[in-house]
């Protein structure tokens, strides 16, 4: 099979994926600015990678050195048409909002690989029924539906009231239903109240470290079986929990290579704890090599044979990251963080595509200091002369009426004392993060 095909493989051997990540070395330095630049200064010519071996000589892509100041045209294939490419958003609620741009066949490739990791856990039928619990849906309604030839998706926004969001799953009947953790713990808590049965084959996490009370709660409420998804918009599934023990989580092999290193970038032994790296195989159109997600986890010792669930892929778990908190609104209502992270970057949309910019700044930081009142702390990118304060007062009280804000436009975000970073913090006086309202 030729190399350009044989990312598209499933079920690939440690020698196709080491052919896989020669080719995309290649067409990287040949065909994308940004990668050669990076190469170039490292001196590393794109034939020296040959496998996964030669994977710690290739520097660590971090999203916002790598791309925050080069036009899209340098980050993408060369001969890749924009209109013609799917475009993915990361939430911004990890790190830095960044927009992926993929093939279609590449798009295509990357649900039927999810698809295989929800399989995991018995059959699913065809066409499959699922419902999409996210943090932003364009359109007023709130609800966005897709149906194509194996698989009707729901996309339901958290911005919805949860009586409504309840509403839209009684409707759909879905045969999974998957969300941020925090999103569906929010849902399950609403649907004890709820009679009709519901009764997903599935509830897949996502986005978030799933908590073990969660989990229960969650299981509790749908009565279904809870897995836990490692996933990210740049790759697509990273990782599936193994239906044996819930700790761990299976490297999703035709997706991606994980490595674990240390601050320096230097590969650690395995069950050592340090950063997650992953390495997207299979697309080209805006390749991720060697990408920092910024959660710190961990790769297990290889075990003998295959693991009790019958998998031969890789184990891991991660640890830390993607783990922010609740917010309480002053109607009493408590939201999943990722509802207010993404409505802080989506305020900025229509004027940033008024000006012709892809945004006004990469690093912001939530901090909720009464049930009334957030604080915004922005590192602005350049002085655009921005009103910040009249820009997200009325997008946030979008989501209270009664909700105030203040921006602070800052150099640097705080970090936790174990050295995490939160994205969005709870810090009411009196009141612990992520306890109930
Ligand atoms: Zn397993």
């Amino acid at each position: 099979m030729a190399d350009r095909f044989l990312r598209f493989k499933r079920g690939k051997s440690s020698r196709d994926v080491d052919r896989v990540l020669g080719f995309l070395v290649r067409s990287c330095y040949r065909n994308i600015p940004v990668y050669r630049r990076l190469l170039d200064e490292r001196r590393v010519q794109p034939n020296e990678i040959r496998s996964v071996a030669d994977l710690p000589r290739l520097p660590i892509v971090e999203r916002e050195k790598l791309f925050r100041d080069a036009p899209i045209r340098d980050r993408i294939h060369a001969h890749a048409s924009i209109p013609h490419c799917v475009r993915a958003a990361t939430s911004g609620s990890t790190g830095f909002p960044l927009d992926i741009y993929m093939s279609r066949g590449e798009a295509i490739y990357r649900r039927a690989l999810l698809l295989s990791a929800w399989r995991r856990y018995g059959p699913l039928p065809l066409p499959l029924r699922v419902v999409d619990v996210g943090s932003w849906v364009q359109g007023t309604s709130g609800v966005d539906i897709k149906r194509r030839t194996a698989a009707s998706i729901v996309r339901i926004s958290i911005a919805l009231p949860v009586e409504r969001q309840i509403d839209l799953l009684a409707q759909h009947r879905p045969h999974v239903v998957s969300g941020y953790p925090t999103a569906l713990e929010i849902l399950a808590e609403g649907l004890r109240d709820f009679s009709a049965a519901l009764s997903p084959r599935l509830v897949a996490a996502r986005g978030e470290l799933l908590h073990e009370t969660t989990r229960r709660t969650i299981e509790g409420a749908f009565g279904s079986r809870v897995a836990d998804f490692y996933n990210c918009e740049e790759i697509g599934n990273v990782a599936w929990e193994c239906p044996r023990d819930p700790t761990i989580l299976h490297v999703h092999t035709d997706a991606c290579l994980v490595e674990i290193v240390d601050r320096e970038g230097n590969p650690l032994p395995s069950g050592a704890e340090g950063q997650v790296l992953v390495t997207n195989l299979y697309n080209r159109t805006m390749p991720f090599v060697r990408y920092a997600l910024h959660d710190r986890g961990i790769l297990y010792p290889p075990s003998k044979g295959r693991c009790a669930c019958g998998s031969r892929s890789p184990r891991m778990a991660v640890l830390s990251g993607r783990d922010d908190d609740y917010v309480h609104l002053p109607s009493g209502r408590r939201v999943s963080p990722r509802l207010v992270a993404t409505a802080v970057t989506r305020a900025f949309d229509p004027l940033a595509q008024e000006r012709g910019v892809e945004r006004f700044f990469w690093k912001f930081q939530v901090v909720q200091d009464a049930i009334d009142h957030l604080t915004i702390r922005i590192v602005p990118d350049v002085d655009h002369g921005l009103a910040f304060d009249e820009i997200l007062g009325p997008a946030l009280r979008g989501l209270d009426p009664g909700l105030r804000c203040t921006v602070n436009l800052v150099d640097a975000l705080s970090y936790e004392p174990s050295g995490k970073f939160k994205k969005v913090i709870q810090a009411i006086p009196g009141r612990a993060a992520g306890s109930p309202s």
